[in-house]
């Protein structure tokens, strides 16, 4: 595993050493780049000086590039069908879950089989994915412009709470734009990274993120130079737009404009409701002029007062998620030792406040809440192109496949999931296979697929010293654990004896990128495969453990049984053998049953004797 290392800054490599990496913040409503030079990280303005791009694409016909940013809003209202906003709501989306957004939605979506939805436009279908690219795109040839040369590399920040397929969909638009993506960054992370407080003492942080049209709440923990993220919680509805709603509507019932008021009336009651709530942050009361439909207009001013008033409501709202957060990651209030605000709506001062009356201290605001994230992403972009010495290190990294240990059958059981954050540790419980078992070998195995086979074998060590008993009687906790700088040691102990082994491991021996490519691939090709193989391979060994067992017990108590009875066992014993090797796992299955039946009676008078066994020459009140 590459391991992401942050050192202090001030000593840099010579210019002509120096390779060009940036930060990218993709974000709903807008996006931004930044990049450190000469010691100052800065997100980086268009021709017009504007460092946010409005996340809007336009596509025009298949001829022309599709028009991003401030000009693809514009035309937003006349072309909806071919105008992509907040994109990123479908990034790794099936079309079913898409589904129920669908009447809100301005565009279409293709109906089609695939997984991945598509929007159809003017020039053509459009994966998310593809008009993600074309926003990371423009970014790319802005930082190119004043970098004046290739980017090396970026990384790209993603919310805390994206999974799997939501981070993969915004690596594949890096790649379809022409990227190379070195790391995925969570953007509360990154926020934290931009105030230096990687470097600060470790302790909890909150990183608070109102943007346009979602509301995010992280809480981290900052332990040995990694940030832990131990909770995240938000709103998906609820952002700077509902203020400008709020607004909006409070405006409608001043002037007297009514709820058939046309579109265009909301669209541009809403615009200057927004540059009103904009203007409220620098002073304290703004004069409105709306133009109403039949000709005539509205004057009117807004203050600080009025509008905390019809947005307290909305702020509360995100206070109530931030317990809950704080809840979910079990840290009182007063554990918080920073708060860093994110996401333009938190330039509101009304938002400043009530967060500081909540956490009892007040927030983080030095560096520009559009701007922290994606400030932060080039930070790490900078350490991760190489451009830093190599003391001092920060890590931050998550698991790039899951581990594991094999189990019978062949089979992988994963312990610690991929994308785990570093450092982490994860037990879970074995047991023994067969009677009077005292020795267990534990293979510790890297991959997503179900069979070990499939899977990169990372080493192995035996347990011995298990202290003989029944088949699954013994407790063997076997704990996985991966440290800061990406050691992973597996441990096992027997519960009542104590014993223990242990064994050392660099899972990241060896392996590129493009085998942790591959092997994902696979992994999603084989998925059906390797479930029926699954399958088939644990009825395999639950049919070997029953007739192991079995035989066993005829050795030892077959006198308890008639002829009559041996032979109708021996006849379910030789169905389940005869199909045990075969692939159908519904058949071993149905065999296990009809054994297990035929074996109800001697199971039961197998109990009875040794009951009768252990309490012979007891005492009853030994046993209360
Ligand atoms: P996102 O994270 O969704 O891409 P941003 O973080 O860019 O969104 O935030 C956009 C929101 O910030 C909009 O609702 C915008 O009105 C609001 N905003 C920008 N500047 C100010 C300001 N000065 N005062 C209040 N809200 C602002
Ligand atoms: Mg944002």
């Amino acid at each position: 595993m590459a391991l992401l290392q942050i050192s202090e800054p001030g000593q840099s490599t010579k210019p002509h050493e120096r390779r060009f990496a940036a930060g990218i913040d993709l974000g709903t409503t807008n996006s931004l780049v930044a990049t450190v030079r000469s010691g100052q990280t800065d997100t980086l303005p268009d021709e017009q000086g504007e460092h946010l791009l409005p996340s809007v694409v336009r596509y025009l016909d298949n001829e022309q590039a599709p028009v991003v940013g401030t000009q693809a809003i514009q035309s937003a209202a006349d072309d909806p069908l071919n105008t992509i906003s907040s994109v990123k709501r479908f990034m790794g989306r099936g079309v079913k879950d898409i589904k129920h957004l669908g009447d809100r939605l301005p565009y279409e979506f293709v109906q089609t089989d695939t997984s991945v939805p598509r929007i159809k436009t003017v020039a053509g279908d459009k994966s998310p994915i593809e008009v993600s690219a074309e926003i990371l795109h423009v970014l790319k040839k802005r930082a190119e412009k004043t970098l004046g040369d290739e980017l090396k590399g970026v990384v790209i920040t993603v919310p805390a709470y994206f999974d799997d397929a939501q981070r993969q969909a915004t690596k594949d638009a890096g790649k379809l734009a022409g990227l190379n993506v070195m790391r995925l960054l969570n953007e509360p992370t990154a926020a934290a990274v931009a105030y230096g407080l990687d470097k600060s003492a470790e302790g909890i942080t909150a990183v608070f993120d109102l943007g346009g049209g979602t509301f995010d709440i992280s809480i981290l923990r900052l332990n040995k130079g990694v940030f832990e993220v131990l909770s995240t919680a938000g709103d998906t509805a609820l952002g700077g737009d509902d203020f400008d709603h709020a607004i909006a509507q409070w405006i409608m019932s001043q002037a007297n404009i009514g709820e058939d008021a046309s579109h265009g009336v909301i669209r541009r009651l809403l615009h200057d409701a927004r540059s009103a709530k904009e203007a409220l942050a620098d002073v304290e009361s703004v004069e409105l002029n709306i133009d109403l439909q039949d000709g005539s207009a509205w004057q009117g001013q807004l203050d600080r007062e009025q509008l905390n008033k019809l947005i307290d409501p909305l702020i509360q709202k995100t206070l109530i998620t931030s317990r809950r957060a704080l809840r979910d990651a079990n840290v009182s209030v007063d554990e918080v030792k920073a708060v860093v605000m994110v996401g333009g709506s938190t330039r509101t001062l009304r938002v400043r406040e009530k967060i500081e009356e909540f956490f009892g201290q007040p927030p983080m605001v030095d560096i520009d809440p559009d701007k922290v994230v994606a400030v932060g992403a080039a930070i790490q972009a900078d350490v991760l192109a190489g451009n830093k010495p190599d003391d001092e290190l920060l890590l931050l990294d998550v698991i790039p496949l899951s581990l594991g240990l094999e189990t019978m059958g062949g089979l992988v059981e994963k312990i610690i999931p991929r994308n785990t954050t570093i450092p982490v540790a994860r037990a879970q419980d074995f047991t023994t296979f067969k009677d009077g078992q005292t020795g267990m070998t534990v293979h510790v195995l890297q991959g997503e697929r179900e069979l070990v086979s499939d899977c990169r074998s990372l080493g192995q060590f035996s347990l011995q010293g298990i202290p003989a008993m029944v088949a699954g009687a013994a407790r063997i906790r076997v704990t996985f654990q991966v440290d800061a700088d990406g050691l992973l040691s597996v441990t096992a102990e027997e519960e009542t004896k104590r014993v223990e082994a242990s064994i050392q491991i660099k899972p990241s021996y060896g392996l590129t990128d493009t085998e942790i490519e591959s092997m994902l691939k696979d992994s999603i090709e084989h998925a059906k495969d390797d479930v029926e193989l699954r399958n088939v391979r644990e009825q395999q060994v639950e049919a070997d453990r029953v007739m192991d067992a079995l035989q066993i017990a005829l050795q030892q108590d077959g006198d308890l049984l008639t002829a009559e009875e041996v032979k109708t066992i021996e006849k379910a014993l030789l169905a389940l053998h005869k199909v045990r090797d075969g692939e159908d796992h519904h058949k071993i299955k149905s065999a296990i049953d009809k054994l297990n039946e035929a074996t109800t009676d001697f199971a039961a008078r197998r109990m009875n004797k040794s009951i009768k066994q252990a309490l012979a020459g007891h005492q009853v009140d030994e046993f209360d």
